[in-house]
């Protein structure tokens, strides 16, 4: 059960004093009833485990045969679903957001769709039009969630462009993107406007089988980006693995001439840059001012990045260059030097620029608050925070409480669908998860607080 009272951090701005540090000290758990603070706490430690992660596919399998399907999905659902899915159903979402919302924390819906390259059901054109659908009930379920538009103004959901477009067709479309010249046949000018036709577009590093693809994934984001623009909800398109992305920022600079239109009240497509890649500061640069000379609005969700070891294995294999930071200090400096970027620019061109900072980074958090303090940038703006939903609540909670719009990133769906999903994100994010450990002292001494008796803590 969660407990609704809510207190006020009171974070000011240039004209009212000094810049205070938000408190990341546990304080907000209060918010939150001992059941959910219990679990997090077991399911925390659980994931710190490394054999669970590593083995956790195996690991269900084995389960449902010795416990049966019912049992072992009864336990699932009492740790790792309950506390990192919202649910599997419209109503079971809603519930879960409605709780959100009484913390100040709004969703970033996901849809978890994991494709298989080598199954011949998980990549044919009838499972990505399956996808087409699922996104466009999560547009509508994203619109639904909050009787009045979230806190900047409207809802936000995560696409993954992956879901639409074959990996097999983003890896021929990058090995080609990345050779020089190749730029006219393969421009998003060109690409928008096979897009709004649906004339067949012919691509002569294409097959003809890849080329209907190509034209199919187009009229598939131009479905998905209409809808959401009409219900007024921003795509915050992933960013994947190295072999991908620039497939994946080719259809975002495509889909951004429609639907990042100044005076649309945009950007509604987002991409995400991934700070542990060595180049992503360069490319964050030319992308913004790119989007500042063709009059485009422009939204970024930075992250740290979540595919280090297989970028790293696949450069170790094919010996290229490891495209990542050497170290995290590294990638740090990456996401400092990024952060300082973006809000330099958000404080220059106000809502033609909007930010998303997706980390869990207490050092990242503090930063971006201070530096928003520092350029007067509104707590309710074009910048806000991200999350996901089961992880660093001390951040969020103390993060909304004060006033600044967070999201908390949601995966929805049934057990079948999400599970492998969750397994496989826990083990691209295997060092977050054993990191967490203070967020798993807090949670501890909580606990340890409410049990020996130490009554409701009120902060001021
Ligand atoms: C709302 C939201 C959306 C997200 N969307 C995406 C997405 O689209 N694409 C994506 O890739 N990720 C995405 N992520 C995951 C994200 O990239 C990070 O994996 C995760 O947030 C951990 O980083 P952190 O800043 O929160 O925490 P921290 O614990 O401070 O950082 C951990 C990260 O540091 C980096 N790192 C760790 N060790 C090293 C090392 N030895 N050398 C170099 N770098 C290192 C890695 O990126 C690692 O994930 C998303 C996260 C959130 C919260």
């Amino acid at each position: 059960m969660l407990r609704t009272c809510r207190v006020l951090y009171s974070q000011g701005g240039p004209s009212a004093g000094s810049w205070q540090p938000l408190n990341f000290d546990g304080g907000a758990f209060h918010l939150k009833g001992t059941g959910e603070l219990t679990r997090a706490l077991l399911v925390l430690r659980l994931c710190a485990w490394p054999p669970l992660v590593t083995h956790g596919l195996a690991l269900q399998a084995w389960s449902r045969r010795l416990l049966g399907s019912r049992i072992s999905g009864v336990l699932l659902r009492a740790s790792l679903y309950g506390q990192f899915v919202a649910g599997e159903t419209a109503e079971e979402v809603r519930s879960c957001v409605q709780q959100l919302k009484t913390l100040g924390l709004g969703p970033l819906l996901a849809v978890p769709t994991e494709e298989e390259p080598d199954s011949a059901a998980k990549t044919s054109e009838a499972w990505y039009e399956g996808n087409l659908s699922a996104m466009l009930r999560c547009v509508d379920l994203s619109r639904g969630l909050l009787d009045t538009p979230g806190p900047s103004g409207n809802n936000l959901m995560q696409l993954k462009m992956t879901a639409l477009a074959s990996t097999r067709l983003c890896k021929e479309l990058t090995s080609w993107v990345r050779r020089p010249g190749a730029s006219l046949e393969l421009s998003p000018e060109r690409l928008a406007e096979a897009m709004d036709s649906g004339q067949n577009l012919q691509v002569s590093c294409l097959n003809a089988e890849q080329n209907r693809h190509l034209q199919a994934a187009l009229s598939r984001l131009h479905q998905v980006a209409q809808h959401a623009q009409a219900q007024h909800v921003r795509l915050l398109v992933d960013a994947e693995y190295t072999s991908l992305n620039p497939a994946l920022s080719l259809l975002v600079a495509t889909l951004a001439l429609r639907w990042n239109r100044p005076g649309d009240g945009g950007p509604w497509v987002w991409n995400t840059y991934q700070a542990y890649l060595k180049n992503t500061y360069e490319r964050l640069q030319r992308d913004v001012e790119a989007a500042r000379r063709a009059g485009l609005t422009f939204g970024v969700k930075l992250v740290r990045g979540a595919y280090l070891d297989k970028e790293r294995a696949v450069a170790r294999l094919q010996g290229t260059e490891d495209p990542t930071q050497p170290d995290y200090e590294a990638t740090s400096r990456s996401y400092s030097r990024c952060l300082e970027l973006m809000l330099t620019q958000v404080s220059h061109h106000g809502p033609m620029c909007h930010l998303m900072v997706a980390s869990h980074n207490e050092e990242s958090v503090h930063q971006a608050t201070k530096r928003m303090w520092e350029l007067g940038i509104p707590l309710n703006g074009p910048v806000c925070f991200g999350q996901l939903l089961g992880m660093c609540d001390h951040i969020s909670l103390a993060l909304g409480q004060a006033g600044y719009a967070v999201y908390k990133s949601i995966p929805y769906g049934s057990l079948e669908e999400v599970i492998p999903y969750l397994i496989r994100r826990a083990q691209e994010n295997r060092s977050v998860l054993q990191g967490a450990r203070r967020e798993r002292e807090l949670l501890s001494q909580e606990l340890r607080r409410r049990l020996l008796g130490g009554g409701l803590k009120v902060h001021h």
